[in-house]
C-alpha cells in the first residue's frame, strides 16, 4: 500500500528509483571458542580480501568522481588493512587463545586504537580513527552484515539514512544516486545545500523514514512538496512523471535566462550569485549563469581526509575557482569549521553546544597556524581573479579587526619575500550573530562588504537549532524580528557605502525575494541551482513598488502575516512551479 512521508523539501525535482537504505551497523561481537583455527583464520583472509576489493572500489570511484584528495583516506584505510602487525597479531590470536575471528579482531583492533589515542602525537591519533573505521569494515564482513558505503552504489537508486554526514554527501555519486531522504536535518543542513549544489532531489527532516522504508522498495522523492512517496501505485506514478517533466519544462524556460542581466520590471540591478563547495562546483555556477560566487565554504577541502591541507593543494584550489570565474567576484570564506562541520583530525573536545563552541573564527584566532596558512594560500591566489575574502562567525569588533590585522600580516610578509598579491583585495565578514547586525553601523566603517548568513542568523536569533526539526517551527525566515535585522545590516552598509549580500538559504527563497529587494539587498548568493529561478522571479518583480509597502511589512506582527502579504501581494501572478 501506498504510504506518504511528510518531510522538508530540501532540493527540487522528482525522482523515482529503489530504495538503498544506508545502515551504520552497531555490530555485536561475541566470544567464542574455536575449534578449527586454520578455517577461522581462512574466514579472516575471506572478510579482509571482500574489505580491500571494496575500498579499492571506493577508492577509484572517489578519485575519479571527486579528486585524489578526496580518496586519500581511502589510500589510508587500505594501509590499515595490510599492515602485518595487525594482521599478524589477530592471526596469532586465533592459533594461541582458540579465539574467534571477531573477537580476536576486536581486541586486536581495540588495543592499537586504545594505544594511538593515547599518544601525543596527531598523525597516531588519526590512525586510531583509520582503524576503527577499517576494523568495523572487516567486522561487518565476518559478521555477514552489509556495510553500506554510498560510494559502491552501482544503479540508480533513492538514499535513505539518518543523516547524511558533508562526507557521506560528498561521496554520492550523481549518477546512480537519484535523491534522498533522511529523519533529521534542515533545508539549512550541509547535507541539504549539499544536494542542491550536486541538483539530486531530496526530502530531509521526515523522522521515520528508516524505520519506515525497506532496502528495494520502490520511492518517489518530490523535493519540490517534500514529500516521499513508499510504494507507490502505477497511477502514482504516472503522475509524478508528469510533475517531473513539467518541472522539467519550467527549468528549460528558465535556461533561457542564463546570460540575462539580473533586472527587476523597473530595471533595478542586483547581482546574483552562487555558493559553493568545491572547485568542481564552479561548472554549474557557470552553466547556471551566476555573476560571481557570493560564498565559497572552503572547509570542505578540510574534510574527508586525514589531515590539513597544505598551502599550495589550497592555493591551487582557490587558483582554479578564481580563474575558471574569469574576473566576476569571488568570495572565499576562511574556515569554517564547528557546529555541524567537524574535522575529527584536530581531536577537538566534545562540546555541550557545537554551534555556540569553539569554531570559525574563534578557532582560526587562537590556532594561528591553521589560518595563516590558509590566508598565505588565499593571497597568492589572489592575482588570479576578483578575490574577496570572507570572516565567519565575528561577534565583536575585536575579532574582525584581529583577522584583518592577521591578514594584512601575511600579506607585507608574502610580498617582502617577493611574491605578488593584489590590491584590490576587498575584506568582508557575515553577519551571522545578531551582535554583528545589531552593531552594523560601527562593522560598516571597517569591513567592505557584509553578507547576511541567514542559516546562523535565524538560529541563533530565534534560538532554534538549524538540525532540529522539533523546533523548526521557530526557524522563521519571514518573521520580523529577522526581517528588520536584514534591513539594519543593509541600510548601514549603504550608509557607509558598502555593499551587503546574503548568502545564507534564504537569498534564494521565492518568498523572501521580493523583501529583501524592498530592503534594498545589492547581492543574492544561492545554490547554482536555484538562480535561474531567481532570475525569472526577480524579472516579475517592482523593486519601487516593493518599497512603498516594505516599512509597512517591517512593522508586521508575525511570520504568517509577512508570508500571507508577499504570496497575495508579489506572488499569485506568478503562475509557474517556484524552485526550492
Ligand atoms: C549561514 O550561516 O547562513 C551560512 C551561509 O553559512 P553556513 O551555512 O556555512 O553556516
Ligand atoms: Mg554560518
Amino acid at each position: 500500500m501506498t504510504q506518504v512521508i511528510k518531510g522538508i523539501a530540501a532540493s527540487s525535482g522528482i525522482a523515482i528509483a529503489k530504495a538503498f537504505v544506508l545502515e551504520n551497523p552497531e555490530l555485536e561481537i561475541d566470544t567464542k571458542t574455536i575449534q578449527n583455527a586454520d578455517q577461522e583464520i581462512e574466514r579472516l583472509d575471506e572478510a579482509l580480501n571482500q574489505s580491500r576489493k571494496e575500498l579499492e572500489a571506493i577508492k577509484e570511484h572517489t578519485e575519479k568522481e571527486l579528486g585524489a584528495d578526496k580518496a586519500e583516506i581511502f589510500a589510508a584505510h587500505l594501509l590499515v588493512l595490510q599492515d602485518p602487525e595487525l594482521v599478524d597479531k589477530v592471526k596469532s590470536k586465533i592459533k594461541n587463545e582458540s579465539a574467534n575471528a571477531e573477537s580476536a579482531l576486536n581486541d586486536v583492533a581495540n588495543m592499537f586504537i586504545t594505544m594511538f589515542e593515547q599518544m601525543d602525537n596527531e598523525y597516531m591519533k588519526e590512525r586510531a580513527a583509520d582503524i576503527r573505521d577499517v576494523s568495523k569494515r572487516v567486522l561487518a564482513h565476518l559478521l555477514g552484515v552489509t556495510f553500506a558505503s554510498p560510494a559502491s552504489i552501482t544503479e540508480e537508486v533513492i538514499i535513505i539514512a539518518e543523516d547524511l554526514t558533508p562526507s557521506d554527501t560528498a561521496q554520492l555519486n550523481r549518477k546512480y544516486v537519484k535523491g534522498f531522504a533522511t529523519d533529521i536535518g534542515g533545508r539549512t543542513s550541509h547535507s541539504a545545500i549539499m544536494s542542491r549544489s550536486m541538483e539530486i532531489p531530496a526530502v530531509v527532516g521526515t523522522k521515520t523514514v528508516t524505520e519506515a522504508i525497506k532496502a528495494d522498495t520502490l520511492l518517489i522523492i518530490d523535493g519540490l512538496d517534500g514529500d516521499v512517496i513508499v510504494n507507490p501505485s502505477e497511477e502514482e506514478i504516472a503522475q509524478y512523471t508528469k510533475k517531473k517533466e513539467q518541472f522539467e519544462a519550467q527549468k528549460a524556460e528558465w535556461a533561457k535566462l542564463v546570460n540575462e542581466p539580473s533586472l527587476t520590471k523597473d530595471e533595478h540591478h542586483v547581482e546574483l550569485a552562487a555558493n559553493i563547495g568545491t572547485p568542481d562546483d564552479v561548472k554549474g555556477v557557470l552553466e547556471n549563469g551566476a555573476e560571481g560566487v557570493g560564498l565559497y565554504r572552503t572547509e570542505f577541502l578540510y574534510m574527508g581526509r586525514n589531515e590539513l591541507p597544505t598551502e599550495d593543494e589550497q592555493f591551487e584550489a582557490y587558483k582554479t575557482v578564481l580563474e575558471k570565474m574569469e574576473g566576476k567576484p569571488v568570495v572565499i570564506r576562511t574556515l569554517d569549521i564547528g557546529g555541524d562541520k567537524e574535522l575529527p583530525y584536530l581531536n577537538l573536545p566534545k562540546e555541550m553546544n557545537p554551534f555556540l563552541g569553539f569554531r570559525a573564527i574563534r578557532l582560526c584566532l587562537e590556532e594561528q597556524d591553521i589560518f595563516r596558512t590558509q590566508l598565505r594560500a588565499l593571497l597568492r591566489a589572489s592575482t588570479f581573479g576578483n578575490l574577496k575574502v570572507m570572516f565567519p562567525m565575528i561577534a565583536t569588533l575585536d575579532e574582525f579587526r584581529q583577522a584583518k590585522a592577521i591578514l594584512l600580516e601575511e600579506k607585507d610578509k608574502l610580498v617582502s619575500e617577493g611574491v605578488k598579491v593584489s590590491d584590490n583585495i576587498e575584506v568582508g565578514m557575515m553577519v551571522e550573530i545578531p551582535s554583528t547586525a545589531v552593531m552594523a553601523d560601527l562593522f560598516a566603517k571597517e569591513v567592505d562588504f557584509f553578507s547576511i548568513g541567514t542559516n546562523d542568523l535565524i538560529q541563533y536569533t530565534m534560538a532554534s537549532d538549524r538540525m532540529n526539526e522539533k523546533v523548526s517551527y521557530l526557524y522563521q525566515p519571514y518573521n520580523p524580528a529577522i526581517l528588520r535585522l536584514v534591513n539594519m545590516v543593509v541600510k548601514a552598509a549603504h550608509k557607509e557605502g558598502k555593499w551587503a549580500g546574503m548568502c545564507g538559504e534564504m537569498a534564494g527563497d521565492s518568498i523572501a525575494i521580493p523583501l529583501l529587494l524592498g530592503i534594498g539587498l545589492d547581492e543574492f548568493s544561492m545554490s547554482a541551482t536555484s538562480i535561474l529561478a531567481a532570475r525569472s522571479q526577480i524579472s516579475t518583480l517592482s523593486k519601487a513598488e516593493i518599497e512603498a509597502v516594505i516599512d509597512t511589512i517591517l512593522t508586521m506582527s508575525t511570520a504568517e502575516e509577512v508570508e500571507a502579504f508577499v504570496k497575495e501581494t508579489f506572488i499569485k501572478s506568478q503562475n509557474h512551479v517556484l524552485a526550492k
